[in-house]
């Protein structure tokens, strides 16, 4: 099964569709090339496989699979996209040391009951910006640290709107990711002056118009959005902070 977002977009896998420990997985086809967003945890990788190849048809080919970061939901079947596919894997630098490395506790796949597989990643790529050219389209890929050190989120134009993939906006942050909060605000801004029309989001999904997308990120880097993240990073100030953000609660105390 899978879901049409737009003409040339489709979710692939993902929870409700693949095995829930799966990251939102994006297709998106420019004419007879395709590029898969997130490989998820591979623990459904066959039903993915399904998925991306009713779409592929027998004349498209999957060029490249861009990880937006290391964390295991998003990069644990990547290996098993390029040996089905021969499409070359793209990632930040700062996260491909820890996709190469298998490195369990920053790729956090003990949280999914598995544990990180080594995965050579084709193209490092390092810088706050890079490009590339997929068929007749081209996708812009914006490095974002704060959730990991090497984020990523991707843009594109699809018939005239502008596609944001931003997955993991909502955090959260932890300090066995490497995780950095003042990063992690800065990105969001950057994120916000995309104004983007439609947010593809891989654990909420696909929100829009552009006001949406708007109040979505705004509400991640607000205190109450803070305090939500908070929960897991657990910084020293956490318990200021969560007054600060819930005045109601600071007079209940
Ligand atoms: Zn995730
Ligand atoms: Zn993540």
């Amino acid at each position: 099964m899978n879901l049409k977002i737009r003409d040339n977009l489709w979710q692939v896998g993902g929870m409700g569709i693949t095995d829930k420990s799966d990251a939102g997985v994006f297709l998106l086809r420019f004419g007879d090339k395709a590029v898969l967003i997130d490989a998820g945890s591979g623990k459904d990788h066959a039903q993915l496989k399904r998925n991306i190849d009713q779409l592929l048809g027998s004349d498209a080919r999957l060029e490249y699979l861009l990880l937006t970061h290391c964390h295991f939901d998003h990069s644990g079947g990547a290996n098993l996209v390029r040996a089905d596919y021969g499409c070359r894997i793209v990632a930040h630098e700062l996260d491909s040391l820890y996709i190469e490395s298998g490195d369990d506790k920053v790729t956090g796949a003990p949280w999914y009951g598995s544990h990180a597989e080594p995965c050579n990643v084709d193209l490092k790529w390092s810088g706050p910006e890079y490009s590339l050219t997929v068929g007749a389209g081209k996708i812009d890929a914006i490095h974002c640290p704060g959730h990991s050190p090497g984020s990523v989120a991707f843009v594109t134009r699809l018939d005239g709107e502008l596609i944001l993939f931003g997955q993991d906006i909502h955090g959260p942050l932890h300090k066995d990711w490497l995780s950095d909060e003042e990063h992690y605000l800065d990105s969001l801004t950057r994120l916000l002056e995309l104004d983007a029309d439609l947010l593809v989001e891989s654990h909420f999904g696909v929100i829009e118009p552009r006001e949406e997308v708007r109040a979505f990120i705004e509400y991640w880097r607000s205190p109450i959005g803070v305090s939500h993240y908070a929960v897991l990073y657990a910084p020293d100030d956490w318990d200021e902070r969560r007054k600060k953000s819930d005045p109601g609660k600071q007079e209940a105390e």
